[in-house]
């Protein structure tokens, strides 16, 4: 953890707590984000050591892991040292409490080097944000104590066979016997499933089907080690193949009442809130993507020849790579609109949307532009760009679908006319 707990400590702190008790702790992080866009001198720190990290650690190995599946443990275990992970743990129990602001800088730039790593990385965080968010003080000591004591990740289990995007479809079901609750159910697409050390889990509580989800659903902190919970085979993906993504299965797996989050019934919006946090990095892990295909276009555009000219010089290729370069530009600049809105203690559901769903669109777009842009050997495992476009898809699938964004962007525009014309 020393860097970055260093930096922060150093100076983000002092200035955080310079504030109001009124503002939002990252208020004065994120102000400098505002009309000059300029970063602090800790941020712009953060940012060359997390390039440094990149270029040294992950870029060389991404193609490896990609073509094994195997788990990075070992980027882990030094993004760990770093302070690279954990960034949202509060400083009461040793964490930085970094602004969301300066986690999307740091996920813009591991996804640049791999965003199959990055999802290892970025995974536990969203399975540890239920508990950043809802937990007290005895769990948040206990589980993210833990992972700031050892390099271990969390997971977060919310989808299952039957249920994404629509969550209130979800059939995992815990019973209250006694102190414990039985957990009986299976959950699908669990991103770090096999190698958590605990994992949030929502399961309903409420087998009354027309209970509303707002009621129906229990958030649970749950160990690995319990008998009856039984991790699936990693599952064959078409990208972010380092990412080790699984079922599992619940069988009268026993868990304490002091594990359950805020209280029965609370569990559906302490899911659907963590991804007000989680959804502005996960744009800028799309950001990084594209950021990496625009390089690499141009770089190629600029090497290779046709007709005597390097491609660059034919207007079909150079509007291409305009056009990425508007993609990525304009998908970084809401995405840290997205942060800076949630830094500032208000809800941000419209923006991350907005941001998630520009932001994945835009690096398939890129991505396979960059394809594009190197013909034949575009197509070819040999060359950088073909990896890209496979690991851009799951950013229009995880995290809520691009269809499932532009359902809640419209929904919050269409409540917020129906406010003002009451
Ligand atoms: C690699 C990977 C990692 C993942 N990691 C996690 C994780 O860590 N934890 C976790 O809980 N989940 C995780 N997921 C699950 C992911 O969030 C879901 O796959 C996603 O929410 C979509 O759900 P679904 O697959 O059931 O698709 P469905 O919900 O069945 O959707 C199928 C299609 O229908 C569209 N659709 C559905 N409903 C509507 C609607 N109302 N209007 C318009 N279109 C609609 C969708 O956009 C999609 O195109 C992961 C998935 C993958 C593939």
């Amino acid at each position: 953890m020393a860097a970055i707990s260093q930096l922060i400590k150093s100076a983000i702190r002092p200035a955080c707590r310079a504030l109001s008790s009124k503002a939002s702790p990252h208020a004065a992080e994120g102000a400098s984000l505002g009309p000059t866009f300029a970063l602090s001198d800790e941020q712009r720190e953060i940012v060359d050591m997390t390039k440094k990290f990149v270029r040294e650690e992950i870029i060389p190995v991404a193609a490896h892991h990609d073509k094994t599946g195997e788990y990075p443990w070992a980027i882990v275990k030094k993004a760990w040292e770093l302070g690279l992970m954990n960034n949202h743990i509060p400083a009461d129990i040793g964490g930085t409490d970094m602004s969301i602001v300066t986690s999307c800088l740091i996920a813009e730039e591991l996804a640049y080097g791999c965003t199959g790593i990055m999802t290892a990385l970025e995974g536990s965080g969203l399975g540890q944000t239920p508990v950043i968010l809802a937990g007290n003080a005895e769990q948040k000591k206990k589980y993210l104590g833990r992972l700031l004591e050892e390099p271990l990740v969390a997971a977060y289990c919310v989808t299952e066979p039957g249920a994404g995007s629509d969550v209130n479809g979800v059939k995992t079901r815990a019973e209250k016997k006694g102190d414990e609750w039985i957990l009986n159910g299976q959950k699908m697409w669990i991103t770090n499933g096999g190698v958590a050390n605990w994992y949030f889990v929502l399961a309903r509580t409420n087998p009354d089907p027309k209970c509303p989800a707002s009621k129906a659903f229990t958030g649970f902190i749950v160990e690995r080690e319990t008998p009856g919970l039984t991790p699936g085979r990693k599952e064959q993906n078409m990208g972010q193949r380092a990412s080790d993504t699984r079922g599992i299965t619940f069988e009268d797996v026993r868990v304490p009442k002091e594990n359950v989050l805020i209280g029965e019934g609370a569990g559906f919006k302490v899911a659907m809130g963590t991804f007000d946090k989680t959804r502005p990095p996960v744009a800028a892990g799309a950001v990084g993507l594209a950021q990496r295909c625009l390089d690499e276009a141009l770089k190629y555009a600029l090497e290779r020849k046709t007709f005597g000219v390097p491609i660059a010089a034919h207007q079909a290729i150079s509007f291409m790579l305009a056009d990425m370069a508007i993609g990525v530009e304009t998908a970084r600049l809401i995405t840290m609109k997205s942060a800076w809105e949630v830094d500032q203690g208000r809800r941000n559901s419209y923006y991350a949307a907005i941001a998630k769903c520009y932001a994945a669109d835009m690096a398939n777009r890129v991505a396979s532009d960059a394809v594009q842009v190197f013909g034949g050997n575009g197509f070819n495992t040999d060359y950088p760009v073909e990896k890209l476009m496979r690991d851009a898809k799951i950013y229009q699938i995880y995290e809520g679908t691009s269809q499932i964004q532009r359902l809640i962007i419209s929904r919050s525009m269409i409540d917020s006319a129906k406010g003002k014309s009451l």
